[in-house]
């Protein structure tokens, strides 16, 4: 197959470095605060990715100067005890963000928990009224963290967003709907596309924005239009153990114009957005 190499080499949409950038600047709004932000995070069960991704979460929060709180609990526990610690959590004044590590173990309903998040201290943005008013064109308390995270991303590197066509794959909540809804909000023209899209690679073709998030290896370079915009949110480890996006970067990365790489694209951004809606709520809860 005959490809069109316009670009030589997209430039990398680098996470990590803006990461970095965002901390700093966050760092010196906390060092102002004579009493620190405070986000608590629940954990069910021995996941071991969740488990990285707490602790992760927890040594940058305390790195930056925003007290973190891990609240284990095993597998087993009961939904009605986990709802209650949430209560507590929503009454207790010293904590003013809480999150919930995700997924759940099958017994618990992870709406009902969602649910009883007071929305003040949603940090993830997830409950139904800061959901509400994503989808409803109005300003949520937060915005969910990866899909902030990318929209912060394209803005550091200048990339137009008004008019463009992004096409976003996947139609998660945590990823796939609110990236969509925060695209049509800066005036982009969205297709979403997922398990049962007919044809994807023709629709691929013709976004000068593609966010894919759907955690299998699934576009190739093959599949974008030359000079497009490449945002890999997927993560998943391949049969010999690596770290792998849903995006082949050899062959996109010749194509494209721009191209977030996993890792070190879309998940330090995760993480950013993480500290900066903690600090969001706590500026808001004063
Ligand atoms: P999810 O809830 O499993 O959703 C995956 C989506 O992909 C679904 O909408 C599914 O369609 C769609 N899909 C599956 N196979 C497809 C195919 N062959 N063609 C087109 N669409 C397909 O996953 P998620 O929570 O959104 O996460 C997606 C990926 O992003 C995962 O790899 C996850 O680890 C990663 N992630 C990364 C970060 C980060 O910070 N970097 C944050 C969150 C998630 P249906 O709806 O039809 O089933």
């Amino acid at each position: 197959m005959l490809l069109c190499y316009n670009y030589p080499m997209a430039v990398i949409l680098d996470g990590k470095n803006l990461r970095d950038k965002l901390l700093n600047e966050l760092q010196k709004r906390i060092d102002k605060f004579e009493v620190k932000p405070t986000l608590a995070v629940i954990l069910v069960g021995e996941n071991p990715a969740s488990k990285i991704y707490v602790n992760n979460k927890h040594k940058i929060a305390q790195k930056i100067g925003i007290n973190s709180q891990i609240i284990s609990y095993p597998e087993d526990i009961s939904e009605q005890l986990l709802l209650d610690k949430i209560e507590e959590l929503n009454k207790n004044k010293d904590i003013n963000a809480i999150l919930v590590q995700l997924p759940l173990p099958k017994h618990i309903s992870k709406e009902k928990v969602i649910n009883k998040i007071d929305p003040k201290k949603d940090v993830d943005g997830f409950t139904p009224y800061n959901f509400g008013k994503l989808f409803s064109g109005e300003k949520p308390n937060v915005y969910p963290c990866t899909p902030k995270g990318i929209l912060s991303l394209l803005d550091e590197y200048n990339i137009e967003i008004a008019g463009k066509h992004a096409v976003v794959i996947g139609r998660s909540n945590i990823v796939g709907r609110p990236v969509a809804q925060m695209l049509l909000d800066r005036n982009a023209t969205v297709t979403m596309c997922h398990s049962h899209t007919k044809n994807l690679a023709n629709i691929t073709k013709t976004a000068d924005i593609l966010v894919s998030a759907v955690g299998k290896n699934i576009i190739k370079g093959e599949m974008l239009k030359s000079g497009c915009v490449v945002v890999d949110v997927g993560i998943f480890k391949d049969e010999s153990g690596k770290t792998r996006g849903d995006v082949d970067f050899e062959t996109s990365s010749k194509i494209a114009s721009y191209i977030s790489p996993v890792p070190g694209g879309v998940g330090p951004m995760t993480i950013a957005s993480l500290m900066f809606n903690t600090v969001e709520l706590f500026e808001k809860s004063l």
